[in-house]
């Protein structure tokens, strides 16, 4: 297993903030944001073995241990130190890769276009805008011709952020950290309305989660629309993403697996 750092040009702020919780995730976090079997299933779906398979995210333990069971070849990128250690640690050693890369930036030089599968769970839902736009370019960039991403998205607001808008509209101070109309959150930005509205992650130190929510900064809140139109813009080295279905997760509230094939003649 090898470890890839980026260097200071592709330093992601953000990275920081999942360096404070690491396996607590898997561990101690909420099961609601970890993907349930049948999600898992979904994600899975006629992946053969042999198959050469990307996920995106190491805090989706469960998935990657799911496809080393069925004999695919795992790589695991994740910008998090620490996030990439606690797996190592929590794997059979040499059961997969795991490389420390920010997807927002071009892939590793290594595994461009070599991929079959792109997998992440709601790691959409951690991009701001701009990022969002840059890290599914990341995925494509992975991917060999007619190989998938598999991106599960959480459509809407979260319960949290609802009451986050709610106490901000009471104590007036709303516009500082919430965009309606692009329906950007920026965690950072909230001070105290967001030690009111933090909600349990599991059993997560409440301390812990204030720091974890005040790092991840900006994010982007999709609807359907915008994640098909999304889909469609994203263009690298003249490929781009064709969406092939949009399924509903069985039991995450208004959540999809987007499923989109890289194609060629997209973009410039
Ligand atoms: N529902 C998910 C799960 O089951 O793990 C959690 C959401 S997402 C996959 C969280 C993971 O993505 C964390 O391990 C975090 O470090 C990683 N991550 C977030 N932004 C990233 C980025 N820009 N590049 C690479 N990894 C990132």
């Amino acid at each position: 297993m090898t470890t890839q750092t980026d260097g200071p040009a592709t330093a992601n702020a953000k990275s920081a903030a999942w360096d404070l919780i690491g396996s607590l995730f898997w561990e101690s976090g909420r099961t609601s944001a970890k993907p349930s079997d049948e999600e898992i299933g979904l994600f899975l779906a006629d992946i053969p073995a042999g198959a050469r398979c990307t996920v995106v995210g190491a805090s989706t333990k469960d998935l990657v241990e799911a496809l080393n069971a069925r004999g695919v070849q795992v790589t695991v990128l994740d910008f998090s130190e620490r996030m990439c250690a606690d797996l190592r640690a929590a794997l059979p050693a040499g059961s997969c890769r795991v490389l420390r890369h920010d997807i927002t930036r071009p892939a590793p030089e290594q595994l461009r276009a070599t991929q079959d599968y792109v997998l992440n769970d709601r790691l959409v839902n951690r991009f701001g805008a701009d990022e969002a736009r840059a890290g599914l370019a990341g995925m494509l960039d992975l991917l060999a011709d007619g190989g998938q991403l598999r991106a599960s998205i959480k459509l809407g607001l979260y319960p949290m952020d609802e009451r986050m808008i709610a106490a901000g509209r009471e104590r007036g101070t709303l516009d500082r950290f919430y965009d309606p109309e692009a329906k950007v959150i920026d965690f950072a930005a909230a001070g105290d309305v967001l030690t009111e509205a933090l909600l349990p992650h599991g059993a997560i130190d409440p301390g812990l989660l204030l720091k974890w929510y005040r790092g991840r900064g900006r994010e982007k809140r999709f609807d359907h629309d915008e994640v098909v139109a999304l889909l469609g813009e994203v263009a690298v080295d003249g490929r781009g993403l064709r969406l092939v279905s949009a399924t509903e997760f069985g039991q995450a509230p208004e959540t999809r697996m987007y499923t989109a094939e890289a194609v060629a003649g997209r973009g410039a």
